[in-house]
Parts: C-alpha cells; structure tokens; sequence
C-alpha cells in the first residue's frame, strides 16, 4: 500500500529524546502533511468500518489525535483514557482494594461496589502501570462504557505495551469486550505485543 511508505516517510526520529538512549518517534511531522494524515486515518476506518465498534477508547495525548476522527468515521463513541486527576469526577479503587463495604459475602460486596459506580456521577477508575522510561497512571470514566460494549483501543505507538495494557484493564474492569488495539506505529524489538496476551494488535508500521 502506497499510502504507509508515504506515512512512514513523515516520522521525524529525534535521538535520546526524552532521555539518552531512546530515539522517540515523532508523528508531529505526519501531521504537518495532510494526506499522510488523511491516509493514517482512512486505513484505521477502513479496517473497522464494518466490525460493530460502538467505542473508540484514545490514550492521552496522542490516541486523542486519531482515535476521535476514527470514532466519527465509524459511528462509535470515543472515550479518553487520561493520565491521572484530568477527568472531573470521584476516583475508585481498584475492586481488590474495596474495604469500605464491611460485608462478610463477597458478592454483597461487589454489588454494592457496582452500584455505587453506577450512583456516583463522574465516578473515575485508575490504573498505574510502567513506562518504557518510569511508570504512570491511567484514568477512565466508569459510565462511558456500557459492559459488551466492542471496543477499539487506540494510541501511536506501543513499545513495552504497559500503556495498552493499562487501557485493556481498565476497559474490561468496566465490562468493555476490547475487541482489538491499533496504533500507527510499533517498535517490535520491545516484544509490547506479547504483552498483550490473545488481544489483537494492528498497527500501520513496524519500526526496528
Ligand atoms: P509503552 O507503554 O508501550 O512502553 O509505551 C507507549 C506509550 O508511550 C504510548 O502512549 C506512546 O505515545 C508513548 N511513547 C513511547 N515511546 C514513544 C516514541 O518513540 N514515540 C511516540 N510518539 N510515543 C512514544
């Protein structure tokens, strides 16, 4: 297809950015050229058009650029997975962590926990995880996600695979069935996607 070799062309590598020893990929120059960018756009829809995606899931920042003109062209919602205290709401624990609800029968205990989720607008779940350099965390809205809901997980790049993985857990905590994950490119020397498990990856460019 053409239309990679042209998208391919518009990365800038910057060496030891943001620190010694990582060449950072830079998709701000795919930007800057309107077709590249058209066509990074145009091959995601046209892989999933037709796969009854209603959700669109973009990390912060950049699955915020091409996860939205996706959801639009496909008729999904798209929800951000933001980094930490961005989204206006009441932050969660994880289930695990739960000790508010003093029931003996766990059951009583993660309905209640469902419930309150559900009760609580702008409710917040998070989720740390590392870095290829240091660790975050990731932040999502529980009531944007209905549970079945197929959903696309998207960002620009995955090197470890820490940061789908965050969004994948995240999602399926909320009942997202996460049918796949796509970014432009993938530096397949980090192996991030055998850290995906049997969750599909598609990406535009591999980069070694
Ligand atoms: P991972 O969690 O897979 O190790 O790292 C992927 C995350 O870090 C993505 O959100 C991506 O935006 C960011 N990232 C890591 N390295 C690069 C890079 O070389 N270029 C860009 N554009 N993003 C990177």
């Amino acid at each position: 297809d053409d239309r990679i070799a042209r998208i391919s062309s518009t990365i800038r590598v910057i060496p030891d950015f943001p620190k010694p020893g990582i060449m950072f990929q830079d998709i701000t120059t795919m930007l800057l050229d309107p077709v590249a960018f058209k066509d990074s756009i145009d091959l995601f829809v046209e892989r999933y058009k037709d796969k009854d995606i209603s959700v669109v899931a973009g990390v912060e920042a950049r699955g915020f650029i091409f996860g939205p003109p996706i959801a639009l062209a496909i008729g999904a919602k798209f929800v951000p997975m933001r980094k930490p205290n961005k989204l206006p709401g009441i932050s969660f624990l994880p289930l695990t962590s739960v000790t508010f609800f003093q029931f003996n029968n766990s059951s009583h205990r993660i309905i209640c926990y469902v419930m309150s989720c559900h009760v609580i607008s702008g409710a917040v779940i998070s989720e740390e995880y590392s870095l290829e350099y240091g660790s975050d965390i990731m932040e999502m809205h529980v009531g944007a996600v209905e549970a079945g809901e197929r959903t696309l997980v998207i960002d620009d790049l995955i090197a470890t695979g820490g940061t789908l993985v965050a969004a994948i857990n995240l999602l399926e905590r909320v009942g997202a069935n996460v049918v796949e994950c796509a970014c432009v490119i993938e530096l397949p020397d980090l192996k991030g996607r055998d850290r995906l498990g049997d969750k599909p990856l598609f990406v535009l460019i591999s980069s070694t």
